[in-house]
């Protein structure tokens, strides 16, 4: 087994044509494990309801300026069903930390996919008991997106991150365990967080039993206690995402729509330049998404449209296949032993 790449901090702080030359060496490895296509995935967010209290989040629980919302079954599931932009493969069910939403949208309206659709069906939820979890994937849903945000347990808990961090890292083990593909994040940037503490969410990123890992940019979020601190560095966000690249060539790693925030313009693109190989196209009905707050009101939408035009200036394009179905691919090559594979038709 080939040693893993180790990031420094000096590749993290990296500007200019030596940055330039990394990225490309990442992006260059992204086509080589993935070709130039890329996963396009929806998201829909289904209720802005959150138990939780995240100093980083405008969804949190002390947000009293937030008018609550749960998105209707029956709209969802005509949206996803009969009218979702033919690009998209996989779709992504997120919601703040909301066991009722659980209940009462997410598990109708995977079931209601998992039997009307041929979508993959990825979930982020946060942290539910194991029974949930199970319900869920008995109900359809393959992928489950469970960020541990920062790798510092002091700090995770001064920032009232989700439960505890190490709460956190077991529920990420736990969902493996369980057979769910799991994909995990940190945040860049935020207040007092430079290359050191960045190297360190990038080294507890490789030791969890992930499929894919995101970056995104700390963005200050509006009536949050760090309203008024400054938004990320975008060069340190797309190194570390450079890095998450190199360091594992297999992974699933988006580029977040947090990039445009941090770098209006360009911050999206760039993160196609790093090696991000997941794209995410909003569908959240326009009539709920502007008080899913997780930094302003103000949104900038990432519709099929700006998604599809950015690939395509990055010389990309959309996946056929969707991620759940890469994945299952994967693994039957996985559990196939070699000579088999090697003497099976093309399908
Ligand atoms: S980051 Fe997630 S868990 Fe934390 S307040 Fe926002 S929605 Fe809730």
């Amino acid at each position: 087994m080939e040693p893993f790449y180790l990031p420094t901090a000096e590749m993290l702080t990296l500007k200019g044509s030596a940055q330039q030359v990394w990225h490309d060496q990442a992006a260059d490895l992204r086509s080589k494990q993935f070709g130039r296509q890329v996963f396009v995935r929806a998201v829909v967010e289904v209720s802005n309801f959150c138990r939780e209290n995240c100093h980083y989040c405008g969804m949190r629980r002390d947000n009293r300026t937030l008018d609550r919302f749960r998105a209707r079954l029956e709209g969802l599931q005509e949206l996803l069903v009969d009218k979702r932009p033919a690009s998209v493969t996989d779709v992504n069910i997120q919601a703040g930390e909301d066991p009722v939403a659980v209940r009462e949208v997410v598990l109708p309206l995977v079931r209601t996919l998992r039997q009307e659709t041929p979508l993959g069906i990825s979930i982020c939820l946060g942290t539910l008991s194991a029974s949930v979890y199970s319900e869920l994937q008995d109900a359809g849903a393959a992928i489950y997106i469970i960020k541990f945000e920062l790798a510092d347990a002091i700090r995770y808990a001064e920032l009232q991150g989700p439960g505890s961090l190490v709460e956190r890292i077991d529920h990420i083990h736990l969902l493996a365990n369980m057979g769910w593909k799991v994909s995990s994040g940190f945040i860049a940037g935020l207040p007092a967080q430079g290359a050191k503490e960045l190297l360190a969410n990038l080294a507890l990123a490789r030791t969890l039993p992930l499929d894919g890992c995101s970056v995104s940019p700390f963005i200050p979020g509006e009536e949050t206690p760090l309203a008024s601190s400054e938004t990320a560095n975008i060069d340190l966000t797309l190194n570390c995402m450079a890095a998450m690249r190199l360091m594992r060539p297999d992974w699933v790693i988006p580029a977040v729509s947090a990039l445009h925030l941090a770098e209006p313009g360009a911050g999206y693109r760039r993160g196609l330049r790093a090696g991000a190989n997941l794209v995410t196209i909003n569908l959240t009905p326009p009539n709920i998404r502007q008080d899913y707050v997780l930094y302003k009101r103000d949104r900038f939408i990432m519709t099929e449209e700006r998604i599809l035009s950015a690939i395509a200036a990055e010389g990309l394009s959309p996946s056929e296949q969707s991620l759940v179905g890469f994945y299952r691919q994967k693994e039957s090559h996985r559990t196939v032993p070699v000579e088999q594979r090697i003497e099976s038709p093309a399908m």
